[in-house]
């Protein structure tokens, strides 16, 4: 349940258990691809007035590409969350909270979720750590094998040598 009814919470801590589905719109709306459902288990209680705080914690796979030989990866994501939620009124300046309605009678933990998840993405992925990349003169892969290209040549150096052994220089 990850759409949870304030009046229980103020009853009593609730637990929150739910699994948004890897092709939820709230997730593909915002550019996440996901390679495995969502699945997030937590406990919602209540923190004062017009204030609540949900410890859970959230796990799935991201569907990535390398980024260096651009093969499809999927990266597992796992992350514990530590959030409070707060009415307009109670949330001091950029103190991190998440604000909701002060006229909602239910919180809803899924955009919460969308944003922690896109903040635990991580932005520079490689599919192992010694991946040789594509040529950039061909695109071959280079992890099948050399690709038969000469090494680029490096301009700056080239000038410099020009300069140190000009008797090379045409013959
Ligand atoms: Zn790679
Ligand atoms: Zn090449």
């Amino acid at each position: 349940m990850l759409r949870v009814p304030l009046v229980e919470v103020r009853a009593g801590a609730v637990d929150t258990t739910g699994e948004l589905a890897a092709d939820d719109p709230l997730l593909t709306e915002a550019g996440i691809l996901l390679a495995a459902p969502l699945r997030v288990a937590g406990r919602l209680s209540s923190a004062g007035e017009g204030k609540y705080y949900w410890r859970a914690h959230f796990e799935t796979a991201v569907s990535t590409e390398c980024r260096r030989c651009l093969k499809a990866v999927e990266v597992p994501v796992s992350q514990p969350l530590a959030i409070v939620f707060t009415t307009p009124g109670e949330a001091a300046e950029d103190d991190g909270c998440y604000v909701f309605e002060d006229r909602a009678q239910a919180l809803d933990l899924t955009l919460a979720v969308r944003e922690e998840l896109l903040l635990a993405i991580p932005g520079f992925v490689e599919c192992r750590p010694d991946c040789r990349g594509l040529c950039p003169t061909c695109g071959a892969d280079l992890n099948d094998g050399p690709c038969g290209c000469a090494p680029a040549a490096d301009a700056r150096w080239q000038a410099l040598r020009a300069l140190t052994h000009p008797e090379e220089k045409g013959d």
